[in-house]
């Protein structure tokens, strides 16, 4: 397989296509964004750390049954993965009350959310990523009905086997986003999946150990993201 030209650089990952049309090469790069990209800032070893920590989550998911574009590690801060058609939409899933939940409907942070809540947003950093339902999912035609439908099931099942999975590492997974796109006609879960998108709490002290040490200023952010690594048996 061979690298050829960037075909995207977004605000934490660059992409390239290589000499397989099916398949593009994902460089996690050192940048940190918050906001919606008014904030960036460069972090040493989160190239790497989210890359490693990718390729293990996708590996657990891809052995319980979810479809992923995961194909393999290439290097210390890239990896393979199959080229997708992206739906330029986020889908956030929710076990407890946190961030923009609790900023909206004025929510105590720390609240179980029992069942667990999903959200649509649209992937647009210049309207903020607002969010959206279903009904305009369809009606411009980002993704079907069927699409969608499937999106959300993929979602919730991820949400429960990695729910199950950080609570081994003595963890709470609070929320999480995921991207999807099409795959020679099939939905298949995108992207990355990292301590960057989405929120983890050390089960007993309920310590932040995810994106929100770097948007809230608390520090240690990569330290904390190879803990959580570590406590999930990972080593970088
Ligand atoms: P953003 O675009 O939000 O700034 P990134 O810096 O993470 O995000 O850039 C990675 C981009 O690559 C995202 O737009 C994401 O939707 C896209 N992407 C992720 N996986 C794939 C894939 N398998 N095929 C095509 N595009 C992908
Ligand atoms: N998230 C993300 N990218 C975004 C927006 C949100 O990865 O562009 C993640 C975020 O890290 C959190 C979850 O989605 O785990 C829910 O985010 P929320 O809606 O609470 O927004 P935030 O407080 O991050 O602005």
């Amino acid at each position: 397989m061979e690298k050829r030209q960037e075909l995207y650089a977004g605000k934490a990952k660059s992409v390239y296509t290589t000499d397989d049309a099916d398949l593009l090469v994902l460089h996690f790069r050192n940048d940190t964004s918050a906001f919606d990209g008014k904030i960036i800032e460069q972090l040493d070893r989160k190239g790497m750390v989210n890359n490693k920590f990718n390729a293990f989550i996708m590996e657990k998911l891809e052995a319980a049954g979810i479809p992923t574009h995961f194909e393999k590690l290439l290097s210390d801060e890239e990896c393979l993965v199959k080229k997708m058609d992206m739906i330029p939409v986020e889908c956030v899933v929710r076990n407890i009350a946190a961030g923009s939940l609790c900023r909206r409907l004025g929510v105590e942070e720390g609240i179980d959310l029992t069942p667990p809540t999903f959200e649509f947003f649209l992937k647009n950093d210049e309207l903020g990523d607002p969010m959206i339902n279903d009904y305009h999912i369809e009606s411009f035609g980002w993704a079907t009905a069927e699409q969608l439908s499937v999106m959300k099931k993929l979602t919730f099942q991820v949400n429960e086997i990695l729910k199950a999975l950080f609570l081994e590492g003595n963890m709470l997974l609070v929320d999480s986003k995921l991207e999807f796109g099409i795959y020679h006609g099939e939905v298949i879960l995108g992207d990355e999946f990292s301590p960057d998108g989405c929120r983890l709490w050390d089960k007993d002290t309920r310590e932040k150990l995810d994106k929100d040490r770097f948007r809230q200023g608390l520090g240690n952010v990569i330290e904390s993201y190879e803990m959580v690594g570590k406590r999930l048996g990972l080593s970088f």
